[in-house]
């Protein structure tokens, strides 16, 4: 390569530079994991901009997560030696609609401010609606005609669409009207859903070519990364912008196709080539990322799967270690397994950071979370720990909704009786009664009602004192910081004194998360900006600095590599899911091999498979045995080990001397020696399962309590998430003073602290 080659070019190999340097015409790059696909995209957005192909303005880029774009912003910047300004529509679908539809809200009824719904909202909205259609909710719930009109609107389908045969899907036929009354209220709100943000843009495009005509004009380049998890929506969206000026680029994998069950086709990939005749195909075929052992212990489990585009892969990297898999008693001793690896990684100079653990449902995440507090291995939760959903966040969310937004009916409900401030349902349904009949907000409605004997004096004045309120709040609005503006809210509406009159640990957790949202806030311009976010937030983490261990699904790391990684409960039943097993379909399965296939491949180094012969869930213990996934690995690259009870090795075998992967669980589940040995140690299982049967007991699985009273006494030395080690020098009732090494004396509940072992 010449020497005045480009920084961003520099290392790059001759397909990746294709992929970059062909800027003009559909290009679509399909590859495995880890071959660059990725990093030539981002190379590319670098190129684009270093040779004045395009303003950064003027470049559509598509990321999977919110998090994917802030790094290829960030790389773009360290490509080109300069951050770069004016990258407006590098983001994830749903921010980068979300940004096109405030602009032209109005084009489908909504104004500018209007509020993104979060699932919670939206189910209360749909409750209504089939309500007052007098269907039974036992019959129809909610949730699922949520699913219904999500896969609508991932196929780009409006009420309009809906024939009788789609209309089907719900309520013996009466889905696609429900589906029109649905959009109708959250138009009257001035909401939208999550799906709204593409269908509405799509509506647009569609039906306004001046809109059409300016964003093809506008974007004179458009780039997907993950392109096969996009939806039909998406890629109508997407086709709609690039069809003019044709420079679109997409990459993808169709092995990493893990989202259908949420809308994404891997056949977008066949239908790019076709409705963009020419596009140049490149293939990506060195992996930069895993070791030889890795690379082939994925390739061998996803060789199963039927209808593959196909390809090859391969590493200049050096051997390394064999995938481990390794065998454990149950979910706890997985977890102890885990943290004592770590810590001897840590103790050997390894980095947290580069550590993940991966899971394939969340509440797998619970058993890491408890040990790691105990021993005081700091961790994160990716896209699990949603603090934005806890119901107090959420109430003082709507209190900020409806200050912000007059016509937020949802969140007016939401707080109009919370704190209790005497304003029963009764109250409640004239509001509401009066505001349908008059086509306004319940605000207004709230304001108008007041001049009127319907309600009792009491409610009268309660609403009155309210509105007054929110009339109040809303004019400090602009001379008030919004982080005072929150904490004054949340005291003059009572909902402080509420928490701090409960006196339960739970309410002193609260009123902790409270401040913590009001301490978020001040990250941000505005009121409407933080609402934004959290609208549109996918993962949150508070402390970003020290390193830790991250554990997350696998559905989230897709994209993301790690040097170490741990692959968490590979048994029949939680991964594959019982779910995909019950229905019983190739589909399913084959999408949780693909699962299978990205989790391997997040890992550089060292990839560490665990399964657990016993298995609480939801409170029941069953007994399992091992993923077929496990069974499909080409043992030449695989060792494998089983341990039982606190680490102790009963035996350890070589993977090919082990002819039958299941052999050592059938013989544990046989009341071997392994079985009794254990168990006398272990935690005592409730169902030790005489057969393989027990997996379908989980569905009636009730859940068992867990109290964990610690020795605490004076003196104690205790571990705190958020203040670290500190020494205990006051007890009083659950409440402790501690004072702690780093952060000084604080009064904390005894349930956030562990005692080290
Ligand atoms: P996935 O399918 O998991 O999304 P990907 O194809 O997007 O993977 P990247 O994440 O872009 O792959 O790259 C994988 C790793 O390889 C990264 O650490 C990246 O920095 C490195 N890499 C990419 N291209 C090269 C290259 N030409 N030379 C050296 N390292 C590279
Ligand atoms: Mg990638």
């Amino acid at each position: 390569a010449p020497i005045s080659e480009p920084g961003y070019l520099q290392g790059l190999n001759p397909p990746q530079r294709e992929a970059v340097l062909t800027t003009e015409g559909p290009v679509l790059v399909l590859a495995g994991a880890g071959t660059g696909k990725t990093a030539a995209l981002t190379a590319r957005l670098a190129h684009l901009v270093a040779t004045r192909r395009a303003w950064p303005s003027e470049i559509l880029a598509v990321t999977f997560t919110n998090k994917a774009a802030r790094e290829m912003r960030e790389r773009v910047g360290r490509l080109l030696g300069q951050a770069v300004e004016g990258m407006a529509w590098l983001g994830t679908f749903h921010a980068v609609a979300a940004r096109m539809l405030r602009r032209h809200a109005e084009l489908v009824g909504l104004t500018p401010s209007f509020t993104i719904l979060d699932t919670d909202d939206q189910l209360r909205l749909i409750k209504q609606i089939l309500a007052a259609a007098d269907l039974d909710e036992k019959r129809w719930p909610a949730r699922q005609f949520a699913g219904v009109i999500d896969r609508w609107k991932n196929r780009g389908l409006t009420p309009a669409d809906i024939d009788a045969g789609e209309s089907e899907q719900f309520a013996n036929g009466r889905g696609g009207e429900l589906y029109q009354q649905y959009q109708d209220r959250l138009r009257a709100v001035n909401a939208c859903d999550f799906g709204d943000l593409l269908l509405h843009m799509l509506t647009i495009l569609k039906t306004h070519r001046d809109v059409l005509e300016a964003y093809q004009e506008r974007f004179r380049y458009v780039m997907v990364d993950e392109y096969q998890d996009t939806n039909s929506a998406q890629y109508l969206w997407l086709r709609l912008i690039a069809q003019r000026r044709k420079n679109i680029c997409c990459v993808g994998d169709d092995d990493q196709s893990i989202y259908s069950w949420r809308g994404a086709e891997v056949a977008n990939i066949l239908r790019f080539e076709r409705d963009f005749p020419g596009a140049a195909v490149i293939r990506l075929e060195q992996n930069y990322r895993s070791t030889p052992h890795i690379l082939a212990a994925a390739s061998g489990v996803i060789a199963n799967n039927g209808g593959r585009l196909g390809k090859s892969l391969w590493t200049e990297a050096a051997d390394g270690e064999k995938v481990r898999v390794v065998g454990v008693w149950d979910g706890p001793e997985e977890a102890r397994r885990v943290g004592e690896e770590i810590e001897t990684y840590q103790r050997n100079g390894g980095k947290l950071d580069d550590v993940a653990i991966l899971v394939r449902a969340q509440f797998q995440t619970r058993e890491f979370e408890d040990r790691f507090i105990a021993i005081g291995l700091p961790y994160r939760i990716v896209g699990g720990f949603r603090f934005y959903e806890r119901a107090e966040i959420r109430d003082a969310l709507a209190y900020l909704r409806v200050i912000s937004q007059p016509a937020d009916d949802l969140a007016f409900e939401r707080i109009v009786n919370t704190p209790k401030r005497g304003l029963g349902d009764k109250a409640v349904s004239k509001l509401h009664m009066l505001a349908r009949a008059e086509g306004i907000p319940l605000t207004l409605a709230a304001a108008r009602i007041l001049g009127t004997d319907e309600l009792t004096p009491q409610a009268r004045r309660a609403l009155g004192n309210l509105v007054g309120d929110i009339a109040r709040w809303r004019d400090r609005m602009n001379d008030l910081p919004h982080a005072e503006l929150t904490r004054l809210v949340l005291e003059e509406s009572g909902y402080t004194a509420m928490l701090q009159a409960e006196k339960s640990t739970e309410a002193d957790g609260r009123l902790d998360n409270l401040s913590e949202l009001a301490r978020a806030m001040e990250d941000y311009e505005n009121l409407p900006a933080f609402l934004e976010h959290v609208s549109l937030v996918m993962d949150n983490d508070a402390d970003a600095d020290t390193a830790k261990v991250t554990i997350m699904t696998i559905h989230a790391a897709k994209g993301l590599e790690f040097g170490t990684v741990f692959l968490a409960g590979w048994e029949e039943g939680v991964f594959p899911s019982q779910r995909a097993l019950d229905e019983g379909g190739l589909a399913s399965l084959e999408e949780e091999r693909r699962l299978a296939y990205v989790a391997i491949t997040r890992a550089r180094r060292k990839c560490t498979i665990i399964h657990a012969a016993n298995r609480r869930i939801y409170g029941q213990w069953t007994s399992s045995i091992p993923s077929r996934f496990v069974g499909e690995l080409p043992k030449e690259h695989v060792d494998a080990e089983t341990t039982m009870s606190g680490g102790e090795s009963l035996w350890r075998a070589q993977w090919s001397e082990q002819s039958d992967p299941f052999a050592h669980v059938a013989r544990a589940q046989g009341r071997g020696p392994g079985w009794q040995r254990a168990a006398a140690v272990g935690p005592i299982p409730k169902s030790p399962g005489a057969s393989g049967r027990v997996l379908e007991s989980r569905a009636s699985a009730v859940s068992i309590a867990q109290p964990s009273r610690k020795d605490i006494a004076l003196g104690t030395r205790v571990f705190h998430t958020k203040f670290g080690y500190g020494a205990v020098v006051e007890i009083e009732g659950n409440k402790l003073e501690i004072d702690f090494e780093q952060s000084g004396r604080k009064r904390v509940l005894d349930s956030f602290v562990s005692v080290p072992g």
